[in-house]
């Protein structure tokens, strides 16, 4: 039975929270029934902390009676992505390298979801190491998408976009290297922000590629989205690249969901040919809405964007290869010693451990990323693909000048039918040619649901990008183009996902 305490937004549950309306033992109690319910069919979680999670719940609850000040989300529970550590829980990041280790120290991301009071109900499913758009790269299967089990859920982070889909959780960590949170979000009909790069600490998060992480705030509502955004954002000094300077006010902006005189740029390069017909016809719509609510809108031309996909996969593999090295048998998770050979060396047994440890993706980026760099062609490839980054970088600049916020379809398709891009690897990495420029200049992004592809039924996403500690603009953008959708639609879009309800009556 669906209950409405699971189908409520996380801003409503902290309303009622802090009315004394409910408890938030009962609240995550109707999310972990939920979970026992329909995962066994979804498979967005690696591991489920019930205990944890109640235990949490029970303490803030006796904080608010005790008349306690707590922050805007205490007691409405979350879902947190397997690459952030948790003290006593474990992290694999989607590897079989990482099987079995419980992590000695905590991500900041964490450690401010805890003080915020939010009690942690699991792990979320991912691609192994971030690595893919599918998640039938983690090591542990894919997730199901919950509006088509036959379907991705996006990837890298599609745990926490099928867990926010299926009603498991309310919220949802992740991060986003290429487009791991924005291009599940779009797949499944949920919100998911990329804030600005070092906006949200990397401390405690495993690394895929350092200088385009970044962590953020998954949800249903972009006003959700918004409010883990603040719990997550803010100047760490476990983290070097952490920028020192106040949140920008995502929840203000979030509410006051304005967008009269903003000057809002389509970019030529991220529509057009290459998009599936019913994501570009969506797209078009989302931009009419806009114009509707007050917006300018102008197209600009960002012609580097061209290249940002080939430079990705040269400076993702390049830092990839040398973030993995450290997972050599020794001081993580898994060691396999060599068969048939009695006194192993280390080598030997490094060998044996990451052969056995690391899936065919990994092997893929690590062997392609220590190629880049090394001394013969370090010029020519990863230098070449630094020299593209500066551009793209420019070409953002450039489009600023011109526009408050850019404006694209988040991804070229809506999902795709598992096995249809596993043995293509061009074909996957293809997946995120909208959202990879954005990390290559450190620029925020967020992807909400604009509606449904007239030819397959399923969501599509829009994002939004802004300049660099501008994450508010997404906010504004965001919310009025959402509450102009939910006028439009009359409820909103996951309320029409099929294979939704029916999980939830099977069970
Ligand atoms: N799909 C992209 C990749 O495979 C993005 C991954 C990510 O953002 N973590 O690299």
């Amino acid at each position: 039975m669906t209950n409405e305490l699971i189908t409520s937004s996380a801003s409503e549950l902290a309303a009622r929270l802090a009315a004394g309306e409910i408890s938030s033992v009962e609240v995550t109690q109707a999310h972990l029934e939920r979970t026992a319910q329909v995962d066994p069919a979804i498979h967005a979680y690696l591991h489920v902390d019930a205990e944890g999670a109640l235990a949490a719940a029970r303490a803030v609850d006796a904080r608010r009676a005790a008349g306690d000040q707590l922050s805007v989300l205490a007691g409405v529970p979350i879902a947190v992505k397997d690459v952030m550590t948790a003290t006593g829980m474990p992290t694999t990041c989607g590897s079989k390298i990482l099987q079995g280790w419980v992590p000695p120290y905590e991500s900041t991301v964490v450690t401010r979801i805890k003080a915020a009071g939010m009690p942690i109900l699991g792990k979320t499913n991912m691609d192994e190491f971030a690595m893919g758009s599918s998640t039938e790269h983690s090591a542990y299967g894919p997730t199901r998408n919950p509006w088509d089990l036959e379907r991705i859920p996006g990837g890298s982070g599609g745990g926490s976009s099928s867990v926010l889909a299926s009603f498991q959780a309310p919220l949802a960590t992740g991060t986003d290297t290429g487009g791991s949170i924005r291009q599940p979000a779009a797949v499944t009909g949920t919100v998911g922000t990329k804030p600005t790069y070092g906006g949200v600490s990397r401390y405690g998060l495993v690394a895929l590629a350092s200088s385009l992480d970044q962590a953020g705030p998954c949800g249903r509502t972009v006003l959700d989205t918004a409010l883990l955004h603040e719990v997550m954002a803010g100047h760490d000094p476990m983290d070097s690249t952490s920028i020192n300077a106040p949140v920008p006010a995502v929840v203000e902006a979030a509410r006051r969901a304005d967008v009269s005189g903003m000057r809002i740029g389509i970019v030529r390069e991220l529509t057009g040919s290459g998009f599936q017909a019913g994501v570009q016809q969506r797209f078009d719509e989302a931009v009419q809405h806009l114009r509707d609510a007050g917006a300018e809108v102008v197209e600009v031309s960002c012609p580097s964007f061209t290249y940002a996909l080939a430079a990705y996969y040269l400076i993702l593999p390049s830092e990839a290869s040398s973030n993995l090295a450290k997972f050599d048998a020794m001081r993580f998770g898994l060691r396999v010693l060599p068969e048939g050979i009695g006194d192993p060396s280390a080598e030997q047994v490094m060998a044996a451990t990451r052969d056995a440890g690391f899936g065919d993706e990994v092997k893929r980026r690590i062997i392609l990323g220590t190629y880049a760099l090394s001394s013969g062609y370090y010029d020519a490839y990863y230098g070449s693909a630094q020299k593209v980054r500066r551009l793209i970088a420019d070409d953002f600049a450039a489009a600023f000048e011109r526009a408050d916020v850019l404006v694209s379809p988040t991804a070229p398709t809506t999902a795709f039918r598992f096995g249809d891009k596993l043995d293509d690897p061009m074909a996957m990495y293809l997946n995120d040619i909208a959202t990879i420029p954005a990390n290559l200049a450190g620029v925020p992004g967020m992807s909400l649901p604009s509606g449904l592809a007239p030819e397959d039924g399923l969501p599509v996403g829009f994002q939004i990008l802004a300049p660099a500690m501008q994450d508010q603009r997404l906010y504004a953008v965001g919310a009025a183009l959402e509450a102009r959708l939910l006028h439009a639609w009359g409820a909103p879009l996951l309320a029409c996902a099929p294979t939704l309800n029916a999980i939830g009556q099977e069970a």
